[in-house]
């Protein structure tokens, strides 16, 4: 690990002021993916600034009838809020299939938007990467890539985006706000990863002398009709092979609104909105929620290793859609809040 230095910061104004113009600051918060990085010589900031002290932990209605999860919230906060468990349980349940009790504890909201891939030649030094170091070609085209991308990737790096949290954030279009010496802007979920095309140094649109304030989650949580799964080599602390966010709005049994989105198979959530109006309208039937799942995977390409997750992620994509539509992860939540619901507990008693 290099030298730095470090400042706490006790407001926004001085960590906007101390990141400005130096190239070689960085924000630390949770440090959960910072540190190991650091202790890598992956990145190698000449100053760290602690931004834990910022008024950014709360979780509050915003003026849309969503809320607004402050930067600094952590894993486990938001997990557990009320609000989130009742309105936003897609979120609880994405946050809960990832990392560790430990981690979700340190982890922040803004630092898990932030965190950068787990391919592992990222992380050695030893290796080409032109994520660590542009320009220096990519070791997991030819090499170890069963947990590489399947969708948007380019000859310059085939990197997954490594949250669970992000693809539910994706599914529900949140809102990150942000600010830096310009101001305020928001950014629309969708466009604040980038895909790795010819620059896959650069994770995010946000700006270096940025920093991220809170994510608005709009009124609609989907809460009835939601599901969160994550197909992965062990059931815990293990990053997915393929994780899906599912949402419907349900008329009877016709789908009146659908949010369809991907994790662990591309450098962002992915998400098609060609895939989810295909849905609209239309009864919820396995052979719909297939047809979907035609759509959304369309273009997948897999680099040897990985070419399981194409067929992998169109079953994980029907799965998650019939779990919402059949309110699985719902009743699951009921039960966990309130003890069996009606229906699980008919379920129960049909299974006795
Ligand atoms: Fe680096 Fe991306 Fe290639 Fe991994 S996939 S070695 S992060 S360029």
């Amino acid at each position: 690990m290099n030298a730095f230095t470090y400042l706490r910061a006790e407001d926004l104004r001085t960590a906007l002021q101390e990141v400005a113009g130096n190239g070689h600051a960085k924000f630390i918060a949770g440090g959960t993916n910072l540190i190991d990085l650091m202790k890598e010589n992956v990145e190698r900031p000449s100053r760290l600034i602690d931004i834990n002290r910022l008024a950014l932990t709360r979780i509050q209605p915003n003026a849309g009838g969503g809320i607004t999860i402050g930067a600094l919230v952590t894993n486990t906060n938001l997990a557990y809020h009320e609000i989130i468990e009742q309105r936003y349980p897609l979120v609880s349940k994405a946050i809960l299939s990832g990392a560790s009790p430990q981690l979700r504890n340190m982890a922040t909201t803004g630092g898990n938007l932030l965190q950068r891939t787990r391919c592992v030649y990222f992380y050695d030094t030893a290796t080409p990467c032109n994520k660590r170091e542009p320009g220096t070609g990519c070791a997991a085209l030819h090499g170890i890539n069963k947990n590489h991308a399947i969708l948007g990737t380019s000859e310059h790096c085939i990197a997954t985006h490594p949250s669970d949290m992000c693809v539910a954030f994706a599914a529900l279009e949140a809102v990150v706000q942000v600010t830096g010496p310009n101001g305020d802007r928001a950014i629309p979920f969708a466009d604040f990863h980038r895909l790795p095309e010819d620059s896959p140094h650069l994770d995010t649109n946000l700006r270096p002398d940025e920093i991220i304030t809170s994510v608005d989650l709009p009124a609609n949580g989907f809460a009835e009709h939601h599901s969160y799964l994550k197909i992965r080599e062990r059931t815990s602390y293990a990053f997915a092979l393929v994780s899906v966010a599912a949402a419907l709005e349900l008329d009877g049994d016709t789908i009146r609104e659908a949010r369809l989105t991907l994790g662990g198979v591309a450098h962002k959530p992915w998400r098609d909105p060609t895939a989810e109006r295909l849905l609209q309208g239309q009864p919820a039937t396995k052979e719909n929620f297939r047809r979907a799942a035609e759509v959304l995977l369309h273009g997948a390409r897999g680099f040897g290793q990985n070419d399981f997750k194409i067929e992998l992620a169109k079953r994980a994509v029907v799965r998650a859609l019939r779990q919402a539509a059949y309110q699985t992860d719902y009743h699951f939540f009921q039960t966990v809040q309130h003890g069996p619901t009606r229906a699980n507990a008919a379920d129960q008693g049909e299974n006795a």
